[in-house]
């Protein structure tokens, strides 16, 4: 067996184990393989071994991979996980199925904007900075609520959830308090606009966990884990 499968299935039973723990069906977690700096042939490999979802960070990157031949677009779904500016938004409509990290009405105008002009309704996930770190993208917490509001008049696009990154601990347990943090924003969200909610506003999806605390991201409710490292190896 090849590395990459075998990390990968490291990462599956450790996925349905983090589940078990805290009583959810392993199926309603899904593994987002982040495959930045990764090459083409590397990524077929994680296919090959049962990748069905791959994450991305930067457009001009995204762009050379997925459109490589060796790569065909059925073969997996693209995400992207990365800062995205504006005027990226055509790249971004066409190469992903779902952008983890709006956090802007500037960026969700462009995105649908862009969307119209190939009749695609993009799927999107509102990045919120729960840490209030200065260095790192995603809207504040307070402000998230009224952007998904201003989103929901946006006929081409649609929000699926929420989506973060805490800062850097080596002790994974103190993410926890992030996690739960941007699932309690969530469940706020979702009870102050059940009223009048958008039909394109939906907020099943939390997107939050990395190699070093997915399971912990697991235990406060992810839906979506994003792994780069693990089934990989370091990046340079
Ligand atoms: C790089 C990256 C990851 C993956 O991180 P690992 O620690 O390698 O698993 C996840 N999410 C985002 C937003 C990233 O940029």
């Amino acid at each position: 067996m090849n590395e990459i499968k075998l990390k990968l299935q490291q990462i599956k039973a450790r996925i349905r184990q983090a589940a078990q723990k805290s009583n959810r069906d392993p199926e309603s977690i899904r593994l987002v393989a982040v495959s930045k700096t990764v090459p083409v042939e590397t990524i077929q490999k994680a296919i090959a071994a049962g990748v069905t979802i791959l994450g991305e960070s930067y457009i001009q990157e995204a762009r050379s991979k997925i459109s490589a031949a060796s790569l065909p677009s059925a073969s997996a779904s693209w995400h992207f996980i990365g800062h995205l500016q504006s005027n990226k938004a055509g790249y971004a409509v066409r190469l992903f199925d779902l952008i983890h990290s709006v956090d802007s009405f500037k960026l969700a105008h462009a995105l649908n904007r862009e969307a119209g002009k190939i009749n695609k309704i993009q799927a999107v996930l509102i990045q919120v900075n729960i840490a209030k770190e200065t260095t790192k993208s995603g809207i504040a917490t307070q402000e998230a609520q009224k952007l998904i509001a201003e989103i929901g008049t946006l006929s081409n696009l649609k929000v699926n959830g929420l989506m973060t990154m805490p800062p850097y601990f080596n002790n994974p347990e103190k993410a926890r308090p992030y996690f739960d943090d941007l699932r309690s924003l969530r469940d706020q969200i979702q009870k102050n606009i059940t009223a009048g909610l958008a039909p394109n506003i939906s907020m099943g999806e939390l997107s939050m966990g990395m190699s070093g605390d997915f399971e912990v991201a697991i235990a406060a409710g992810a839906t979506l884990i994003r792994i780069g490292t693990a089934i990989f190896g370091e990046r340079n």
